[in-house]
Parts: C-alpha cells; sequence; structure tokens
C-alpha cells in the first residue's frame, strides 16, 4: 500500500470542483473580489473521474466533493452519478453552504449522493448576513429540510467558530440540532489562506466547546471515526445524537491525516496549508497514460511529509507562530 514519509496512507480525497462562491464567509473569503481560474482551465467531469478512479488505485476509498461552493458547478449531479459507478469508493459525500440544496438535491441523491456536510454557523438571520455577507439563512435552511426530505443521511451542519461572533450560537446550535437529528460539527477557526486576519484571540478552543456545550447537555466521547477522522465525536448522554469538533489547531491531528486534495484546476495538493499544488491537468491534456498519472501522484505521496498544524501548535506553544510567514494556497482553492 502506498504511504507517505510518515507511514500516512492515501485515503481521503477532496475535489474542488469549483473556485467561485456566491458568499463571501469573512473567515473564508474575506475579500470581495478575487482573482478566478479561468472557465477553460477547470477540468471537466471526465478528467476529474478519470483522476478519481486513479485515485482509488493508490488506495483513495472515500471522496467528498467541495469547493468554493461545490452547487454553483452547473450539472453537478452528472459528476455524481459517474463518480458513484466507480468500483472501490466506499463513500461520496458533499460540503455546501445549502444557498442551492432546495433546488439541486434531488437531482443530487438520484445521482447516488448518500450523504451531506451543510455550513451554518449561526440560526440569527443577521448575524448569518453579517457572516456569510450575501447568505440568507431561511434560504439555507430550506435547502437542509429539502434535503432530509430526499432522505440524505447523515446531513451534518459544520460550524465554524470565531470568538466575539458567533460563541453564544454554540448551545442555540446544539438545540437545533438534537430537535431535528442533524449531527454538529463544530469547527476551530483556522488560519486558512492569507487575507483572514488569524489571531488566538479569535480562536474558541476545543476545550471551551466541550465545556460549554456539557455543562448543558452530558456527553460522552466517542472518539476519532475509523481512528483518524479530523473530528473527535461525542454523544450525548441522554441519547439525543451526537457532535463533533475539529480542533486542528488546539489538538492537531496530521500524524493520522490521509486526506489529499484535487483543485478545480487539477492541481494535486497534500496539505490544507500547503504553497504549491502538483499540475495534474497538464498530464490529463497532454495524453499521459494512466500509470504515467500514478508514477507521479505516487512519487509525490511517498516523500510528503506534511504536518502543518502539529508545527504551528509547536510554533505556538514557542510564541513563535506567525500565520503570514508562508503564502498558502485560498481555502477556496483547496475546498477545505
Ligand atoms: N462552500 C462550501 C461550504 O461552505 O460548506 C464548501 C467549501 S468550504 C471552504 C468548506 C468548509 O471549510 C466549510 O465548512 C467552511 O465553514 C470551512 N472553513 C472555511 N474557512 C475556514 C476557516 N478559516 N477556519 C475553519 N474552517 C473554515
Ligand atoms: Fe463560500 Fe464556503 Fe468559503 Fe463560505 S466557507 S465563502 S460558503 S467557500
Ligand atoms: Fe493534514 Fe496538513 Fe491538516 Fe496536518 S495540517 S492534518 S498534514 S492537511
Amino acid at each position: 500500500m502506498l504511504k507517505d514519509a510518515y507511514h500516512r496512507a492515501i485515503k481521503d480525497l477532496r475535489i474542488s470542483v469549483t473556485d467561485r462562491c456566491n458568499f463571501r464567509c469573512i473567515y473564508c473569503m474575506p475579500q470581495d473580489e478575487y482573482e478566478w481560474i479561468e472557465k477553460k482551465e477547470i477540468l471537466t467531469f471526465e478528467e476529474i473521474t478519470r483522476l478519481a478512479r486513479l485515485f482509488i488505485r493508490l488506495g483513495v476509498d472515500e471522496v467528498r466533493l467541495t469547493g468554493g461552493e461545490p452547487l454553483v458547478r452547473r450539472n453537478l449531479e452528472v459528476l455524481i452519478a459517474q463518480l458513484s459507478a466507480l468500483e472501490g469508493l466506499r463513500d461520496l459525500s458533499l460540503t455546501t453552504n445549502g444557498s442551492l440544496l432546495t433546488e439541486k438535491v434531488e437531482a443530487l441523491t438520484k445521482a447516488g449522493l448518500k450523504r451531506i456536510n451543510v455550513s451554518i454557523d449561526t440560526l440569527d438571520p443577521e448575524k448569518f448576513k453579517r457572516i456569510t455577507k450575501r447568505g440568507d439563512l431561511s434560504t439555507v435552511l430550506e435547502g437542509l429540510f429539502a434535503a432530509k426530505r430526499c432522505g440524505l443521511d447523515p446531513i451534518k451542519i459544520n460550524a465554524v467558530i470565531e470568538r466575539g461572533v458567533n460563541e453564544e450560537d454554540i448551545p442555540i446550535l446544539v438545540e437545533f440540532s438534537r430537535e431535528h437529528g442533524f449531527p454538529i460539527r463544530f469547527i476551530e477557526y483556522m488560519d486558512v489562506g492569507n487575507a483572514n486576519n488569524w489571531t488566538t484571540e479569535k480562536l474558541v478552543p476545543k476545550k471551551e466547546i466541550i465545556e460549554l456545550v456539557s455543562a448543558r447537555y452530558p456527553l460522552r466521547e466517542i472518539g476519532r471515526e475509523n481512528g483518524s477522522a479530523p473530528s473527535v465525536d461525542y454523544e450525548f448522554v441522554d441519547g439525543r445524537g451526537e457532535i463533533g469538533v475539529i480542533a486542528s489547531v488546539t489538538e492537531p491531528f496530521c500524524s493520522s491525516c490521509t486526506r489529499v486534495r484535487l483543485t478545480a484546476d487539477g492541481k494535486f495538493v497534500t496539505c490544507l496549508f500547503s504553497q504549491v499544488g502538483h499540475d495534474l491537468k497538464r498530464l490529463l491534456r497532454t495524453g499521459a497514460s494512466d500509470e504515467e498519472i500514478l508514477e507521479v501522484v505516487g512519487g509525490v505521496w511517498k516523500k510528503r511529509q506534511d504536518r502543518y498544524s502539529d508545527e504551528r501548535l509547536e510554533a505556538l506553544r514557542a510564541f513563535k507562530y506567525d500565520p503570514k510567514q508562508n503564502k498558502k494556497i485560498e481555502m477556496i482553492t483547496l475546498g477545505g
């Protein structure tokens, strides 16, 4: 089995299908305008499916579609159908801001999508608008319940928690999650990209989130799914659901990181905080054979030594961390 320099396999592929988004969340796209990838540079569904098939040969068994906002890519259900037909793919999921779910979820489900994550950081309509700049909470909630009616399961909620912005929304989100059966994942605010002015003061650590929730609803730790998932999960002692926390900053999980990312323009990226990707589109478009592409991907993976979040924690503890020291690839290009 293919392993990197720290014996980590290649298991979860995150595919960004577009870098465009109809929201401008303050923690992800703080600027109003970005330089978009040109349309002709974006991988076609056939190119994405071919690469996914090759990644599966190397050990990948989970694919998550993301973006930018994946549902702004037209006819996404065609890609879902192609990917769901791939042999060896155990799990296919999608992370979305939910704004276009109402109109698209039926086609996505028919094409083979089984589960989704919807990002909702607050249930206060005005705050939702302030965080997302262009989003409308009622449209997103409508999409969330449309997905439930279509039978997607589980439908998880992702909530990025930022100090001074939405930490007081944690209990309200938990109650909503318990009432409607949507497991929720709280995400520590990260210094992704180059423009969100991340500081440790804006971080609400996992420990604080768990203390806050368990004071109201006692929790029992379940741990990480398969021992390696980013989220540490907890079940409510009263049996009414579960929550998880993705603590990339305070409890990094690089040692078990089996994630690999493919950007919308065909760059293969080995870490969320990478500064560069490896161009697979050029290989696809210059007639490279499957074996040639596998050799390039395998060669990069074998040398992979990424452990950015581990290193960040070491530097933070030594008061030596500067989030701007490296120019990273933007989150909308990488897809989270
Ligand atoms: N547009 C889709 C969405 O918002 O769900 C998919 C792409 S988005 C980049 C993927 C995930 O990354 C979302 O759950 C989002 O909340 C999370 N995210 C974006 N910026 C983040 C940051 N600075 N810290 C932590 N999570 C972040
Ligand atoms: Fe768009 Fe998702 Fe980033 Fe928000 S988090 S700006 S919805 S890509
Ligand atoms: Fe994986 Fe990089 Fe995140 Fe560490 S920082 S968990 S290596 S993506």
